[in-house]
């Protein structure tokens, strides 16, 4: 049987008084790779921070459950050691933050977390060494101030690095397409699904279909004014590259 990594019923949030999802179903399983498309707008980043538990964002109704538990109130902290992880849209640099530092605080406090011994400088040195190797990462990412200075393409693979790290369960990758070239993008590409496996799942959030060439989604799920619209398999996003967004409403109203 399937088993249900996260399952969103009837949610509803709020910014600033603004209701942003009015009513988002949706159901994810191990092993099981999700894409979420719609135009600039329709609620796919606010739906990827409600679900992280953004604090500035309010749910009115509805619920998140992840792995069976209730985590609509949990603090962002909390879920992030529960396995979820968010890869920003735009990744922060952080002045004056070694990279290698941060790696390490980070990995070690999701460790605590889930009551496992945190590990010592060096031993982080030799692992962190291991993954940057499989990423195609250079040696000097490390030593450099968190994304300070990054290209686009390099603050993304920063953040596959932390993904893998955490060995993240429900891994949520909000356009991690934009801004990169072609290159940069198999790349990206080729890493997600190294990483992906029977026992985690991604969700893909993507204004563009060229990201689904190189990752194939099990649902592709279309937003449009915080709701999700229609529900298809990879085939749907060449659809929506031939016709664009329009083709959703044409089929919704046959
Ligand atoms: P998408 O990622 O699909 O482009 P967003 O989730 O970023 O869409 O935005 C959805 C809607 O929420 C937009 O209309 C946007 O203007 C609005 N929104 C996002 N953040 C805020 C905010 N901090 N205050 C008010 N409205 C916001
Ligand atoms: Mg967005």
């Amino acid at each position: 049987m399937n088993q249900s990594i996260l399952k969103i019923q009837n949610l509803h949030a709020n910014i600033n008084n603004d209701t942003i999802l009015k009513g988002i179903n949706l159901s994810i399983n191990k092993g099981e790779i999700h894409a979420i498309m719609g135009k600039n707008g329709s609620g796919k980043s606010t739906l990827a921070k409600v679900i992280a538990g953004h604090p500035k964002y309010k749910i009115n109704k509805g619920n998140i459950i992840l792995n069976e538990q209730d985590i609509t109130f949990e603090e962002t902290a909390k879920r992030s050691h529960k396995g979820i992880f968010l890869a920003f849209q735009y990744p922060v640099e952080i002045p004056g933050v070694n990279n290698l530092d941060f790696l390490r605080l980070l990995y070690n406090s999701n460790r605590k977390a889930n009551k496992y011994n945190e590990i010592d400088p060096l031993s982080f040195f030799e692992l962190i060494n291991t993954k940057i190797k499989t990423i195609n990462m250079p040696p000097n990412f490390l030593t450099r101030n968190v994304n300070e200075g990054f290209s686009g393409g390099e603050k993304k693979k920063n953040e596959i690095l932390q993904m893998s790290l955490l060995n993240s369960q429900l891994a949520i990758l909000d356009e991690i397409d934009s801004g990169l070239d072609i290159d940069a993008l198999k790349s990206i590409a080729n890493n997600i699904n190294k990483l992906k496996n029977n026992s985690n799942s991604v969700l893909l959030i993507t204004h563009y279909q060229r990201l689904l060439n190189y990752i194939t989604p099990d649902y592709i799920h279309i937003m449009e004014e915080g709701r999700i619209i229609y529900t298809g398999n990879a085939e749907t996003a060449k659809k929506l590259e031939e016709y664009g967004y329009e083709y959703i409403h044409d089929v919704n109203n046959l």
